[in-house]
């Protein structure tokens, strides 16, 4: 049959056609009353996407050049800071802290797995930021976010939380928790392309730049909000991509009937929902979840059956369907597990689409074929249903 070319891998992924619009008919110079009005608009919208009252800078890069600019923003060298790691993502924070010449302790846990609050409690002496994820999008896990926040309350320690993939599918209370710092990116739920990365800071955390001693000079933090107050960036600003955002932040709002909290809040929902009838048609289908205890609404992380190496199944989600679905990441994950993303623009059809070719690539590698259709799309037809009345009934 005809193949469609689709993304579910956890960045890049599916774009929205109204913000590929706007960004071809992007064609504004970056010092005009035009851009302004784009850029002062699409900075106080994404408050309300993020969900803060605290100030948002956007950058032309891509995630990990907010995650780099929270750590030469917000340290000295030999500060003391914690890492919450359980995965590739979290290993990150520690190659960008070792590289500013910043002492790092560490919590982790197995891939697949979270770190408990009593480990992180022992650990915060002397910590002057706290870096974790909000989900880690290599093991397909949720981290506890309100609970690191509530040890954190009362105390001069910072946290930074990396919700590239958790923003757009996960609820966070960014003020009322007391979350620092909180990253996005451009090529996970906000359905654009990669190269933009977005961070909301606290006013505390604003103030502790100005003591702070790491070196920063593009990525400098304090110069871009001085820009922003003026409706300016301080360099020259990746103008369409910007263009796409503010697109895609108006059908978010579309979303919430015109109010983009309720519009966050319904994509969120829409996470949650594609992602619970995943788990249920995988494990109907005989399959494993590698986050067993904390599953993220972001991505699913699914275990590719024994003898069978993942790779097997990406492949055949290729070239039987044009489907994008993303292999382990790394050495340790790569070959076990495949991944599906819900971020973003992906609805009922593509969740069902997904597990219907599910069906089929299993089919396909187990030898002699045993697996019988239709299993995985009851069960997500089920949830979907669960779903739709509990969302009806609190309408
Ligand atoms: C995608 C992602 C990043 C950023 O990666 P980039 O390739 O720099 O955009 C960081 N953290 C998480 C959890 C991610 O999913």
């Amino acid at each position: 049959m005809l193949h469609k070319n689709r993304l579910y891998t956890p960045g890049p992924t599916q774009l929205l056609p109204s913000a590929q619009f706007a960004m071809a008919a992007a064609t504004m110079h970056h010092r005009t009353a035009d851009f302004r009005d784009l850029y002062v608009r699409t900075l106080a919208d994404l408050k309300s996407f993020i969900g803060t009252q605290n100030d948002v800078i956007l950058m032309a890069c891509s995630g990990s050049g907010a995650m780099e600019a929270s750590v030469s923003n917000l340290t000295s060298p030999g500060d003391k800071v914690l890492v919450l790691t359980a995965g590739k993502f979290g290993e990150r924070w520690s190659s960008l802290a070792k590289a500013y010449g910043v002492k790092t302790e560490v919590v982790s846990a197995p891939y697949g797995e979270t770190w408990t609050l009593d480990a992180v409690k022992e650990k915060l002496d002397g910590v002057s930021v706290v870096y974790m994820q909000g989900t880690e999008t290599s093991t397909g896990v949720r981290h506890d976010v309100e609970g690191v926040a509530k040890l954190l309350k009362g105390t001069d320690t910072l946290l930074v939380v990396d919700a590239i993939t958790g923003l757009g599918t996960t609820h966070f209370d960014v003020d009322g928790w007391g979350v620092d710092v909180i990253i996005g990116g451009s090529q996970k739920a906000v359905m654009i392309p990669p190269g933009l990365a977005f961070l909301s800071v606290s006013e505390r955390a604003w103030k502790k730049m100005d003591a702070t001693k790491n070196p920063r000079f593009y990525f400098d933090l304090r110069k871009e909000r001085k820009s922003a107050a003026k409706g300016e960036s301080a360099y020259t600003p990746a103008t369409s991509l910007i263009a796409g955002l503010g697109a895609a932040l108006d059908f978010i709002r579309g979303m919430g009937n015109g109010n983009l909290s309720d519009g966050r809040h319904a994509l969120v929902e829409n996470a949650e929902t594609a992602a619970a009838m995943t788990r249920a048609a995988a494990e109907a289908l005989g399959l494993t979840m590698f986050a067993k205890h904390s599953p993220a609404a972001a991505v699913s992380a699914i275990n590719a059956p024994a003898g069978v190496d993942s790779g097997a199944i990406v492949k055949g989600f290729r070239n039987q369907f044009g489907a994008v679905v993303a292999n382990g990441q790394g050495d340790e994950m790569k070959g076990k597990i495949f991944r599906v993303a819900h971020l973003g623009y992906y609805d009922y059809l593509d969740t069902i689409a997904i597990v219907g070719a599910l069906e089929h690539v299993l089919a396909s590698i187990s030898k002699p074929a045993h697996v019988e259709f239709g299993p995985g799309l009851r069960a997500a037809q089920f949830v979907y249903a669960q779903r739709a009345t509990f969302a009806a009934a609190t309408v």
